[in-house]
């Protein structure tokens, strides 16, 4: 079979990409379904206090157990999700999962202080008007403080915000709840831009941790870390880096000035028990 391109030219269609175009029509149209029978489900990866090393936290990283294709990834499926509106109850789900298995940790940890837990939002979920109610209620329905939850939105779907996009959160983050900016260095946010967002955390994408490879690292990515971090903290913001791997990397954010971190080095995402146990071994030194 060939399809004309359009002119004298013609191309061979292309069996992989015609097998990736049903493979996301399917996994599209199967969505709704695998939400109902309970295939989704959360792996959670510690955050971690850089100066003692100490577990936080967890972010909450949804997966899809699809009963064909194995255990697929959030970049698999999350866009697809928003594509139809499915991320609105979808996302609800994790948000509700979560602070539940937050409760539980808090449970278990009573003594060493609380796990927070941080949950990533979709721009759709940020325009969805019932978003300041789904939140309250899972919250009173769970028994977890507010500032227990950090919910994650990334740098891109809030630049350009207007007031009407930026009220539910400020709604949120009056509440107690955290709200951190994810990926923040990828996009092309004004920094000034910041004081206008009720965010408290800057999670600083994985890019920057990567040019950390090398100890010491390459002195201007140095320069611009420390620059962001010092910012950040005139801000009164925190700052997390994600995608640490390897020690040096750790090290060096840390004498950057970072407040937390996550990544391999620490943790490859995980079932609860897990974390359970790495707060555990912690908390017991
Ligand atoms: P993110 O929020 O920036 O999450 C961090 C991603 O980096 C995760 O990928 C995590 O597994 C990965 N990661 C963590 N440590 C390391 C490391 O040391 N090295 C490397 N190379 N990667 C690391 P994951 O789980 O595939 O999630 C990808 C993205 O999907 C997330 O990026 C987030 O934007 C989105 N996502 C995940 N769960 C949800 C959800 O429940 N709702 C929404 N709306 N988006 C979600
Ligand atoms: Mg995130
Ligand atoms: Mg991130
Ligand atoms: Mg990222």
């Amino acid at each position: 079979r060939a399809k004309s391109a359009g002119g004298n030219r013609f191309e061979l269609a292309d069996p992989e990409a015609d097998a990736r175009a049903i493979t996301r029509h399917g996994l599209t149209t199967a969505l709704p379904a695998a939400l109902e029978r309970g295939e989704f489900f959360i792996e959670y990866q510690p955050l971690v206090h850089l100066g003692d090393g100490s577990v936080r936290g967890a972010e909450a990283l949804v997966r899809w157990l699809h009963p064909q294709h194995g255990i697929l990834g959030p970049d698999r499926f999350i866009p697809l999700a928003e594509h139809t509106g499915l991320i609105v109850p979808l996302g609800r789900w994790v948000l509700e999962q979560s602070v539940r298995q937050a409760r539980e940790w808090r449970e278990l940890h009573d003594d060493s202080g609380p796990l927070r837990i941080n949950v990533n939002l979709s721009p759709c979920q940020l325009t969805h008007p019932g978003l300041v109610q789904d939140t309250v209620d899972i919250l009173e329905r769970t028994g977890v403080a507010p500032d227990a939850l950090c919910l994650e939105v990334t740098e891109s779907a809030l630049i350009g915000a207007d007031d009407d996009l930026l009220k539910p959160l400020r709604r949120l983050a009056e509440m107690g709840v955290d709200i951190a900016l994810d990926d923040f260095g990828t996009g092309y946010s004004n920094l000034a831009n910041l004081r206008r967002l009720p965010v408290s955390i800057l999670k600083l994408d994985r890019s920057f941790t990567q040019s950390m490879q090398q100890f010491p690292a390459d002195p201007v990515d140095l320069k611009i870390v420390e620059g962001i971090v010092s910012l950040a903290h005139s801000l009164s913001l925190a700052v997390t880096v994600e995608g640490v791997e390897t020690g040096a990397q750790a090290e060096q954010l840390r004498i950057l000035g970072c407040d937390t971190a996550q990544g391999w080095y620490y943790a490859r995402p995980g079932p609860p028990d897990r974390l359970h146990e790495l707060a555990l071994v912690d908390a017991t030194g």
